[in-house]
């Protein structure tokens, strides 16, 4: 498989002196075009802080992130987002849908805001397989939190990102949603060929992705299975 992200010793500490946190301590790893990887740890670990560099959400304190080989930690702000636009999708714990727009508005406004117009012919199936069809003139208040967390991920979805960051995205859904979810995030990105990356600290989540990674007082570790 192609590389789609490579990173070269990134690392984060925030503060300095005594106050320094080392969130992520320099790290090498591989993600391939399309391919499902989970990272698992204890809360305050370093997943989420992980997670926003491999995204360009944050800037690394050292290190590189490599994206198709081209560097993002080259970027200027503007080029940074303009990289975020066109390709990664984020899902949160909290959904943070906009409370005032139906879920079909959500759906579409990472596109508005880049002045473009949704691809039905990709977004009406991704509606279709997340099970929104009948939902997309409801209001946030008017959805249940796998509901919600459904329109954010077809929000996520919505530009047709080459990569999907979920930062465990279960977290606020019993067991059974969660269940469903995880499953429909495989379903939606395996089937566009979107590369995922997986935040949790549930187990029985991580292992539904192809390959696990464990952090540890932001150590990442080696795969916790095979790939
Ligand atoms: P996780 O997502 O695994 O819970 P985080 O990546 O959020 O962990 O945090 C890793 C460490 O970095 C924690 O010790 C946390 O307190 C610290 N941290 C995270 N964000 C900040 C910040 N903006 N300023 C200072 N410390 C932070
Ligand atoms: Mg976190």
């Amino acid at each position: 498989m192609a590389g789609l992200i490579r990173t070269q010793q990134l690392s984060k500490t925030y503060g300095a002196g005594e106050n320094a946190v080392h969130a992520l301590l320099p790290c090498d790893l591989k993600i391939a075009e399309g391919e499902t990887v989970a990272v698992v740890g204890a809360s305050g670990s370093g997943k989420s802080t992980l997670l926003h560099l491999l995204g360009g959400l944050d800037a690394p304190t050292g290190g590189k992130v490599f994206f198709r080989e081209k560097e993002l930690t080259a970027l200027d702000d503007d080029a940074l987002s303009e990289f975020r636009r066109r390709h990664v999708g984020f899902v949160f714990q909290n959904y943070n849908l906009v409370p005032e727009l139906t879920a079909g508005e959500n759906i579409e406004l990472p596109l508005l805001l880049d002045g473009k117009k949704p691809d039905r012919d990709y977004l009406d199936p991704v509606i279709d397989r997340l099970g929104l069809r009948d939902r997309l003139a409801h209001y946030p208040g008017e959805l249940s939190g796998g509901q919600q967390q459904r329109v954010a991920i077809a929000r996520a979805l919505s530009a047709r990102p080459d990569l999907l960051l979920c930062d465990e995205p279960t977290g606020n859904l019993d067991s059974a949603t969660g269940r469903e979810v995880v499953r429909l995030l495989h379903e939606v990105a395996e089937g566009s060929g979107i590369a995922l990356v997986l935040v949790t600290h549930d187990r029985e989540v991580a292992a539904t992705a192809q390959r696990v990674l464990t952090i540890a007082d932001g150590q990442v570790g080696g795969d916790l299975y095979e790939s």
